[in-house]
């Protein structure tokens, strides 16, 4: 199989464009296969200037004979239109593991009909490219193959080594003007602040469940976990209706935590939540003395979260106060 890597770097960050040449040098040791690495720029997107810092064999910028493109998902369907056709003969379209680049991704693998892997590492076996990942919480590990169409995926670039020896040089350049689908489709654009705190680095969290019954329940949950030193987490059914941003999802869709006190709320403890949890102590509210959530815990507090919330916000404030630890556990959190 010939054809470029083709790379839709969203930054500056460099970490896809040296993946791909490690990936070059991979092949080239294994099938005597050295495909070009090309960075393709969005104009309006990327700065041209981020994507020629990872020394690409090439910089394609892409225009739009009409205004610019746009980031995030009101963009995707014109770039995912004009990043495919760009990559009908790639041997494989590497993008970043952010929300942005996942959309972009899907979309692009649609057009081409190909498979799309998110959140993984390409492996070369034989010269073929396939995707690594874990499933399942971590607790198995996938190798994914591609029938057809170039592979497209998005990749953890936190996981990712340097290459042995960089290129270095200016890239060639040339522009392509498109003439792609508007965005008119998309009716309606709204941005969240997205909290700092990353819950994969937090080791306290308090997630609230579908049970809080109304997006204010946070307000409470904010509040528990303010006075526990910890970051704010949820199930799923909370991100899917918008109670809070996805990234604070936990479970085999969302983030996977590895923390020394969970605090579930109103969370009923399904598998699809539970095989993401790692935690050394698990305390839920619940009112169901049944719920799964229950088999999981040290202790547990069973009765409604609105009762007992605020009781318990109070306690630890109190006891907090006598008590110089709390401070430390807050910047443990933010870290
Ligand atoms: C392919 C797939 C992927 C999925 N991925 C994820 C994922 O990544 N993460 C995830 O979380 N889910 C995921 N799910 C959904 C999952 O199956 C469950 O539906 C979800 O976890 C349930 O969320 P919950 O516990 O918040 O809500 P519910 O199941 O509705 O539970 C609410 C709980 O709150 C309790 N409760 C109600 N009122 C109160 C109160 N006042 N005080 C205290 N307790 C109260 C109830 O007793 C109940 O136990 C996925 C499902 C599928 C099919």
């Amino acid at each position: 199989m010939t054809g470029e890597l083709l790379i839709v770097p969203e930054s500056e960050d460099v970490a896809l464009l040296e993946e791909a040449h490690r990936l070059v040098e991979v092949l080239d040791d294994q099938v005597g296969d050295t495909p070009s690495v090309v960075a393709v720029a969005f104009d309006g997107v990327v700065q041209p200037a981020a994507v020629r810092a990872g020394s690409p064999d090439e910089v394609v910028h892409v225009v739009r004979e009409e205004g610019t493109f746009t980031a995030g998902a009101a963009g995707v369907r014109p770039r995912s239109e004009a990043l495919a056709d760009l990559a009908a003969d790639a041997r494989a379209v590497l993008l970043p593991d952010t929300a942005d680049g996942t959309d972009l991704a899907a979309a692009t693998a649609r057009r081409l009909r190909g498979g799309c892997v998110t959140d993984c590492l390409l492996r070369v076996r034989e010269g073929e490219l396939l995707a690594g990942r874990t499933a399942y919480g971590g607790r198995a590990y996938a190798e994914i193959s591609f029938e057809r169409g170039p592979p497209v995926v998005t990749l953890n670039t936190e996981a990712l080594g340097t290459p042995s020896a960089p290129p270095t040089g200016a890239p060639a350049e040339r522009t392509v003007e498109v003439d792609v689908e508007t965005d008119e489709r998309v009716r309606h654009v709204e941005t969240f602040e997205v909290p700092e705190s990353d819950l994969a680095k937090a080791r306290r969290i308090v997630a609230g469940g579908f049970g809080l019954g109304t997006p204010d329940g946070f307000d409470l949950v904010t509040e528990l976990a303010d006075a526990l030193g910890a970051a704010v987490g949820a199930s799923r059914p909370p991100s899917d209706e918008g109670w809070v941003p996805y990234d604070r999802q936990i479970g085999v869709t969302g983030k996977e935590i590895d923390v020394e006190l969970y605090v579930p709320v109103a969370i009923s403890g399904d598998s699809y939540h539970m095989r993401s949890v790692n935690a050394e102590f698990l305390i839920p509210i619940n009112t169901d003395p049944e719920a799964r959530i229950f088999n999981f815990a040290d202790v547990g507090i069973v009765g409604d979260v609105y009762e007992y919330g605020p009781a318990l916000v109070e306690a630890l404030r109190e006891a907090a106060v006598g008590d110089d630890s709390g401070g430390e556990a807050a910047e443990e959190v933010a870290e």
